[in-house]
């Protein structure tokens, strides 16, 4: 449990930048090998106490956390802006998210119910006992909410949280923790270690007192954790990467599905999962359809976080903005783009291309950024056809009038998350999780927290003992 880092680093900083204005903000110490490996046993005895609670005592403490969060949302969402660049209005929505998803899940330790199974000679019941120590390991995108799907249910089914946050947004997880202990919760049971993924990270997927990892991120690194927990037999939740098709019907409500179809990418400047980022539009209503979108596209408002009209910011990182300016080459195809500040801050304006090919990178990759494609399609069987033509399957919508027509295409598209003319992802009350290479588990709804058990079979005997009826 205690052995020494093959590799040892040693502590190094990350010092973080306002991606509107490229200003450095702070800098944030790494936790090393050996911080992760005395943080475990901190959490491993934190949540003996916490799993001893009387259920309705940890629904308090939940409910008491969830009404700190809500009294720092201002000052949660004021951070977030500055390290991740989110517009204000964003950042206030995820804090106050992350306060909705505790108070959902505060519901839960009332309701971790077995089950009673008939059985001859006695009977038998379940328990669902809670896992121990679950490390989560956060990306940058969203570092708030994205915690807060693994961090609430775990917490909520008895066990203890160690959340690894992305290298480049810290900050606001650092902060929970505070806020965690403030609110009551026991040292050791929310602990937060930022650092390097290939330490932490990988050093919270190898300890043995880790009983659990629930990893967001990009489809590369999930495979390496999943390699990682494998090889020490340990339960694994990955939320990966996803490409997502908008799937529009001559049919349908054609301004509406144009009006939206921006939103629906460019969101968070497209650093979304969720991100339908290849529009797919019937031959019959595409020129047309172009023709609503440009004007919605040029009417994104991209401006600093902080301004309350902002729809969309900056990318998070120079390194990212790099990754996604390199889709736009020379091969490029560009239908119209829409506006971005100039000057300090790594902004990007919202772009459509119009791809010349099925295997052109700009649809088959991830680009994680403003930039989306639209391609025509014949008929219900192409449109599925396109639409499953990716290695993810994370998300997707659909529009049509004909309700017939929106169930067999949702039928049709391997995806976990779609939408019929909506572009809704992501409720904390229902399951969210991804098909194909986009994932393996789902997070949030009903049944998340039990996903944070094992289940014990206990049999009772009700045979009569052996002395009973004897003088
Ligand atoms: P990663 O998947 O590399 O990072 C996600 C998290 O995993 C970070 O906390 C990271 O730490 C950590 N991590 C990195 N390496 C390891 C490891 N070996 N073991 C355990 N944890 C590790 O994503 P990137 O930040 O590199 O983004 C690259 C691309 O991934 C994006 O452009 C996008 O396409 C996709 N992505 C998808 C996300 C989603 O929501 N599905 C979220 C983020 C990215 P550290 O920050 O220190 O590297």
């Amino acid at each position: 449990m205690t052995a020494p880092a093959p590799t040892a680093p040693a502590p190094t900083v990350t010092t973080l930048v306002n991606p509107a204005d490229e200003t450095v903000i702070g800098t944030v110490e790494h936790t090393t090998w050996e911080g992760v490996d005395e943080a475990v046993p901190r959490a491993t005895m934190a949540q003996v106490g916490w799993a001893a609670l009387a259920p309705a005592e940890r629904a308090a403490a939940l409910r008491r956390f969830a009404a700190a969060v809500d009294a720092a949302v201002e000052g949660l969402a004021a951070l977030e802006t500055r390290n991740s660049g989110h517009p204000l209005t964003q950042s206030r929505w995820e804090a106050s998210h992350v306060r909705d998803v505790l108070t959902y899940y505060s519901a839960a330790p009332e309701r971790m119910i077995g089950q009673q199974i008939p059985v001859a000679g006695g009977i038998d019941v379940t328990f669902l006992e809670p896992i121990g120590v679950i490390g989560i390991i956060v990306p940058w995108n969203f570092p708030l909410t994205i915690a807060s799907w693994g961090f609430a249910p775990a917490l909520a089914a008895g066990n203890a949280v160690i959340i690894k946050p992305a290298e480049w947004t810290p900050l606001t997880a650092i902060r929970l923790a505070g806020i965690a202990l403030e609110s009551g919760l026991p040292a050791g049971l929310f602990q937060v270690l930022p650092g390097r993924g290939s330490v932490v990270g990988e050093r919270l997927v190898a300890h043995p007192g880790v009983g659990k990892i629930v990893f967001t991120g990009s489809t590369e690194t999930g495979q390496k954790v999943m390699a990682g927990c494998a090889a020490n037999v340990k339960a694994v939740t990955l939320e990966l990467g996803g490409k997502s098709a908008n799937v529009v019907f001559a049919d349908s409500d054609l301004e509406l599905a144009a009006a939206t179809a921006p939103y629906a990418v460019f969101e968070n400047a497209g650093q979304d999962c969720c991100a339908r980022s290849r529009i797919l539009v019937q031959e019959s209503v595409f020129d047309r359809f172009l023709e609503l979108m440009e004007p919605a596209v040029k009417g994104v408002v991209v401006g600093a976080p902080t301004d309350e009209a902002t729809e969309m910011g900056p990318l998070v990182s120079k390194a990212h903005f790099d990754k996604v300016a390199s889709y736009l080459d020379d091969d490029a195809r560009i239908a119209f783009r829409g506006t971005a500040p100039s000057g300090p801050g790594f902004w990007f304006a919202p772009t459509v291309l119009l791809p010349t090919s099925a295997d052109d990178r700009a649809v088959t990759d991830e680009i994680f950024g403003p930039v989306v494609t639209v391609q025509s399609f014949r008929d219900e069987a192409h449109a599925i056809e396109l639409a499953n033509a990716s290695r993810y399957g994370l998300s997707g919508s659909i529009w049509t009038r004909d309700l017939g027509r929106a169930l067999r295409v949702t039928r049709g598209i391997a995806s976990g998350n779609l939408s019929v003319n909506s572009h809704s992802s992501v409720r904390y009350s229902t399951p969210f999780g991804g098909f194909k290479q986009s994932g393996i588990g789902r997070e949030l709804g009903p049944d998340a927290a039990a996903a944070f058990t094992e289940t014990k079979n206990v049999f009772i005997s009700t045979a009569a003992s052996s002395t009973e009826g004897t003088p």
